[in-house]
Parts: structure tokens; sequence; C-alpha cells
């Protein structure tokens, strides 16, 4: 009997390892090879410098070891070591994108931005897998987007626009707790979520400035009992306040008329917060009850997460069969609120919300630079919203987003010039992350590899999240 139950015991044990295996494999295009070379000579390069915003055409990058090392035009310095040349054909070389609100399920997620040019993601709303996996991308075990991330979302118990997914605390000494357990699980960065009361905000602003951490997230609206003013998440220090849909659902209860709007734009530029305006998802969502839900299941979709569709199932069917015109006149509503925010001195950033609410990752970062061109900025200040902003938001000025020596050689080769026309950027032939460079058939094949999500992976993720927070 003894020896039955062991035997049984091996089995299940063999079985959960092959689970585990299977699990983890990934497309083979994201397994790297750690011998490939990082250094590179880049030539005959229209370079895109953010910074300047214009492009200089017949231009060299040297790449040492993933970092530049010398950018110019002109003569070319002499190679050392016989590092291989790359002739760019007069194509525009610029600093890969940095979208600053994703939300990452699956490894494959990393594949689909990669693959579209994105090269630094901040995920907004942390897993315990989050943090073993942005080392694996820092260590070029994983071919992905850098990869960095806030803790769990912290919203209130019973809030509003409460999720199983969140970490919802009951009050202030609830609130401290948690940001200490995010603190010790590794997380350094936090993300609030629209429904917090009063107290637990306090306590979590507090408590993030004892431990060194920063915030970022939705404007907080307090409860309904006690309403908290708009000004305190101006105050409060965020990164970055996060949904041009949520600040003006905050601020002016979505009422459009023209002096709030002009009132609004001035109180944020006063205050000097970054905003993330993430238009694209409110876009996805009109475009859902436009069509009736049939945008739900659109070509683009093919890379997204179908544990997260199906969790998100009851949400598609409610707006499938909303009232058709007051999504999209909105939508209008929140591009012109966020031209009149840039137009104040504003200044913006770049993120999607991929990965939620049918926004898949990668070719929704230039659909979001796309509509900011829409909303007024010149293309030159969607390509600075994605790169330097997302840059000094992140805290990595001066090392990701820029094209100068001691930045990360995380570079994108656009087939034509998006300052004049941002629509470009969807023509991207070549990506270079972290000095490795992936031509136009690499990044096919990431595309590809973003299209095979895991939902085992996913469940088993969303099943660890949920033991960890509750
Ligand atoms: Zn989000």
């Amino acid at each position: 009997m003894l020896r039955l139950f062991m035997a049984f015991g091996l089995l299940v044990s063999i079985a959960a390892a092959l689970l585990v295996a299977w699990a983890h494999q990934l497309p083979a295009v994201m397994r790297p090879d750690r011998e490939a070379p990082r250094s590179y000579l880049i030539t005959n390069a229209s370079l895109l410098d953010p910074a300047a915003g214009s492009v200089q055409a017949n231009g060299h990058v040297m790449v040492i070891d993933g970092r530049i090392d010398l950018v110019g035009t002109g003569p070319l310095p002499a190679r050392p070591g016989g590092i291989a040349q790359i002739d760019a054909g007069g194509r525009v070389l610029m600093p890969g994108l940095i979208d600053v609100h994703v939300h990452v399920f699956d490894e494959t997620d990393l594949a689909a931005g990669l693959a579209r040019g994105v090269t630094t993601v901040r995920n907004m709303g942390g897993f315990p897998f989050h943090l073993p996996l942005a080392s694996q991308v820092e260590r070029g075990e994983i071919l992905g987007p850098r990869l960095l991330t806030t803790g769990p979302i912290l919203n209130e118990v019973g809030g509003r626009n409460g999720n199983a997914l969140h970490e919802a605390v009951d009050g202030a000494d609830e609130a401290r707790a948690s940001v200490r357990r995010q603190y010790a699980a590794g997380f350094r960065h936090l993300k609030l979520y629209s429904n917090l009361s009063r107290e637990s905000f306090a306590a979590i602003r507090d408590e993030a400035a004892v431990l060194g951490m920063t915030m970022g997230g939705h404007p907080v609206e307090g409860t309904q009992a006690d309403p908290v003013d708009f000004a305190a998440s101006l105050d409060a220090g965020f990164q970055t306040l996060e949904h041009t849909e949520s600040i003006v659902w905050h601020a002016l209860n979505d009422e459009t008329e023209p002096e709030g709007v002009r009132q609004l734009a001035e109180q944020i530029a006063a205050s000097g917060t970054m905003i993330d305006p993430t238009l694209v998802v409110h876009e996805n969502l009109a475009r859902i009850v436009e069509t009736e839900g049939a945008h739900i299941t659109r070509p683009a979709m093919a890379s997204y997460n179908p544990v997260i569709a199906g969790y998100e199932q009851e949400n598609f069917e409610f707006w499938s069969q909303y009232q058709p015109d007051d999504r999209s006149r909105m939508q209008a509503f929140y591009v012109e609120v966020t031209g009149a925010l840039h137009a104040a001195g504003v200044r913006l950033t770049v993120g999607t919300d991929s990965g939620v609410m049918a926004t898949p990752h990668g070719i929704s970062t230039v659909r979001e630079m796309e509509i900011l061109v829409d909303a007024g900025l010149t293309p030159s200040e969607a390509i600075r919203a994605a790169t330097l902003n997302g840059a000094e938001v992140l805290g990595l000025d001066g090392q990701i987003g820029c094209l100068a020596p001691g930045c990360a050689a995380d570079l994108v080769l656009v087939a034509g010039d998006p300052t004049q026309d941002i629509a470009w950027l969807y023509e991207i032939d070549a990506v270079m992350r972290d000095g490795r460079w992936l031509d136009f058939d690499t990044l096919t094949a990431l595309e590809e590899a973003g299209h095979h999500p895991s939902s085992l992976r996913t469940w088993w993720r969303l099943g660890q999240h949920t033991r960890a927070i509750h």
C-alpha cells in the first residue's frame, strides 16, 4: 500500500514538473543567443535625436557592449576590434519607444511589444512573477522590452470599479501594511487606483515617502461619503497621473464646457505633474460600442491573452450594448482635452493600457502616438513623449530614450521619417535591443510569438497573485 502510495506521489511530481516545464516553454526567438554580438557600427543612417526633433542625414552610431559609444555625421570613425558594420540604407534611426502603461500577463506580450519597436515598458499592476521576469530580461535571458513594474494595484475594499486583481485595503492601517508588504516583496513603485479613501491615500503617501517608493496611478476620488478633491492627486508627487478619461471624470464630472477645460489645463500645468493620457484604450472602448462588439475580434487582437479576454467578457458584452454615440463623443472630447493640456504646457507621456480592455501590445503604442498627433502635438512632440518624457518619468533620463553617447543601445530603424508622418512608425524594419540587432525576419518571428500567449502560465500567475494579495 505504501509503495503504491509512493509510486502515485512520484507520478504526480513528474506530471507537475512536466507541466511547469511546458508552461515555461517559450518561442525560440525569445531566447536570445547569449554569445551574439552587442557591438556594431551602424552607418548611412538618418539620425533622429528626439532632443533635436529633426532628422540628420548621413549619420552613424557606434554601439559598444549594448551602449551608444559615439554618434556623428560625416567621415566614419575607426572600428575597434573588427566589430560588424550595418548599413542603414538611409533609413531613420531613433531611440526605441517607451510605453509607460501596459499590463504584462505573459512573456509573449513582451514579444508583441518589441516586434513593434517598444523597447521599454512600465507594467502598471504588479504580480509576483513580474520581478523575476524583469531580471531575466535584464540579464538577456529573455528577449523583450526592458520591464519595469509597479506593485499590485492598490484600491479600497468595495471601490466602485474594484476588481479581484486589485489589492483592496480597508482603511489606513491595511493600506500601510500593503505598502510595506509590496516593498518587502521587492516592488519600488506603487500604483494607486481611483477609489482609495482619503485615509488610505494619506497612509500610502506617507509610507511611500518613508520607504522611498514612487507613486503613479489614477486620480484618487475617495468614497461617496467622503470624496477627495482632484487637486490632492496633483499634490501627491505622482510620477504620472494616468488616463485623460479618469481625470476628466474626476475633475470635470465629464462636463464638456470649454471654460472648465481651460481651468483644468492651467491647474495641471501649474502642478508640474506629467500626464499619461492613454487615449487608445478609450478609443477601443468607443469602437467596441460603435461596432456592437465586432472590434473585439479584429486581427490586431491575435496577440491578446485569451484568459484576460475571458475575464473581461462581461465588460465587453456590456459595452457592446451601450448607447452608440456617447463613447465616441466622449473620445473626441478626451482627445480635445489632451490637446488643451499640451497647449497649456503639461508634459505628456505615451501609455496605452495594452494587455487589458481590448488593447493589444505593440501596435497600440504607435496608435497612441497617432492620436496624440490628432490631439495637436507635432510628430516630433509625440516622439519626445514616447522617448525623453518616458525616460524621465521612469527615472532613467540620459540612459534610455536618447540618441547620445552613454544611452542604452535600444534603437529602431524606421522605413520613413516619422517627424514628417507619425504613421511611419508602423513600418519598423529593424530593432536594436541592448545592442542585439533584430532584423526584419526576427521582428516577424517576434510578432508571431506574440500571437501565442500561454493560458496555462496566465492561469498559474493569476492564482499566485490572488494568493499573494488576499
Ligand atoms: Zn492600466
